[in-house]
Order: structure tokens, then C-alpha cells, then sequence
């Protein structure tokens, strides 16, 4: 990521704190902002059903599994969902989530993942995994590009014939090769930016529901 100077961090800074996502994620104890993106995204769609296996790509501080976690909660508390969280990095457990450490880009780790599925099906693959920003255009939408497709491979070979995918893509060189990507592997496609996501960033997410052929390795 790019060093900021201290006027742009004030300014960042400024505006950070005076995000509504921001206050509204330290009211409702999530760790990050980001919750309130796949909160809208699902309430739009319908993607989280109770019972569920789901795939969190690129989870770390672990909002989005904490927004799972609370939707997949049973009675008494107990969790009826099963969620796997997979990061580069490490963060705090959130109760009930597996995690697995690593780049998905690793072929041992994805190979983990795989025996932690042992068959099953995932019906929900969420890809919220972001590239370090070089800030040489072409290289992060290079890197962004990749990014989706290990999500759109990975949903291809394990989601659940009706499953869903919803992955993380930015607008600009590449954006193109994505949607071609998901139009050619889902029945059902749509872009969303959700409110939570700040209107001057260029993120988007990319949605598909339904493959259209048959999963390779379930
Ligand atoms: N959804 C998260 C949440 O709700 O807290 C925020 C995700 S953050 C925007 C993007 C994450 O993608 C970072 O934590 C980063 O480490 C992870 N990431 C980027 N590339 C990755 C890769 N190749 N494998 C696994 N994680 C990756």
C-alpha cells in the first residue's frame, strides 16, 4: 500500500470517523465497516440461508464471517452453518468459524480447504480478497483480475449446482474479462455496489447464482 502524507491521513482520518458504516460497526461490534456490504448484498438477494456451507475468501479482520456467524445463529446460540475463512493473514477466531491460513493461490493450501470439504458441496463462496495496491494501474488490475479468477475457479469445481458466488472485482482494465468470466460459468449475473462501499473506490461486486454446467470436483 502507498504511504499517505499527513494532510491526506488527516483527511482520512476525518473522514473515517465521520462514516456512518464506521460508527454503525462499532455500535453493532463488527471489526470492520466491510460487514455492511455483504449485509446489503444478501438482504438484496437472499444468498444466506441457515444450514449452510460457505467459503469467506479473503476474510481477515473477520466481518463478513461475523455477519455469517450472527445469520447462522441457532437456538441456544448454536451455530447451524458451517462458514471456512481463508487469509493471508491471521486475525482474531470468530466462534464457530474455521480458518484456514494462507494464499488461495497456493495449491497446498486449496488443497487443505479441499480435504476440509471432503465432498461436500459449498453453497455459498464469498471472495472478498483484495490485492497490495502498487499503485501502477495495470499491475493491480492485473492482480485483482487473478484474484477472481481463483474465486470463479474454485466456485466452479465446489459450489453447489444453485450456489452463489459473490467476489470482489474493481472497475477499470479487466473489469470486462470478469463479467465475461462469471457470464460464462453462472446462469445468473450481476454487478452490485453496495451502499456500504464508498462511491470514489472503484470496488464492485460481481454476483452469479447457478452454474451452468455441473461442478468438476463434487
Ligand atoms: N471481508 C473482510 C472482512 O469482512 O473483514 C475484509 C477483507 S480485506 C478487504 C481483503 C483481504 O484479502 C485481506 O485481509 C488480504 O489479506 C486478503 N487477501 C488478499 N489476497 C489474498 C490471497 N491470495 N489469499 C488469501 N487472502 C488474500
Amino acid at each position: 500500500m502507498k504511504s499517505r502524507s499527513p494532510k491526506v491521513n488527516r483527511a482520512w482520518l476525518h473522514e473515517h470517523q465521520n462514516d456512518p458504516y464506521v460508527r454503525l460497526a462499532r455500535k453493532e461490534d463488527f471489526r470492520s465497516r466491510a460487514a455492511y456490504k455483504l449485509k446489503e448484498i444478501d438482504e438484496s438477494f437472499q444468498l444466506v440461508r441457515p444450514g449452510q456451507c460457505v467459503v469467506d475468501l479473503g476474510a481477515a479482520p473477520g466481518a463478513w464471517s461475523q455477519y455469517l456467524r450472527r445469520r447462522f445463529a441457532g437456538p441456544g446460540g448454536r451455530m447451524d452453518g458451517r462458514v471456512i475463512a481463508v487469509d493471508l493473514l491471521d486475525f482474531e477466531p470468530v466462534d464457530g468459524v474455521e480458518f484456514l491460513q494462507g494464499d488461495f493461490g497456493d495449491d497446498a493450501l486449496l488443497a487443505r480447504l479441499e480435504a476440509m470439504l471432503a465432498g461436500r458441496a459449498v453453497d455459498l463462496v464469498l471472495s472478498d480478497m483484495a490485492p497490495n495496491l502498487s499503485g501502477i494501474a495495470s499491475t493491480d488490475a492485473a492482480r485483482m483480475c487473478h484474484l477472481v479468477e481463483l474465486a470463479v475457479e474454485f466456485a466452479a469445481r465446489h459450489l453447489h449446482p444453485e450456489g452463489g458466488l459473490v467476489c470482489k472485482a474493481f472497475h477499470g482494465s479487466g473489469y470486462d474479462q470478469m463479467t465475461r468470466l462469471f457470464k460464462d460459468h453462472f446462469r445468473t449475473f450481476k454487478p452490485v455496489k453496495p451502499k456500504a462501499s464508498r462511491d470514489k473506490s472503484a470496488e464492485t461486486f460481481l454476483l452469479g447464482i447457478g452454474l451452468k454446467r455441473p461442478p468438476t470436483a463434487v
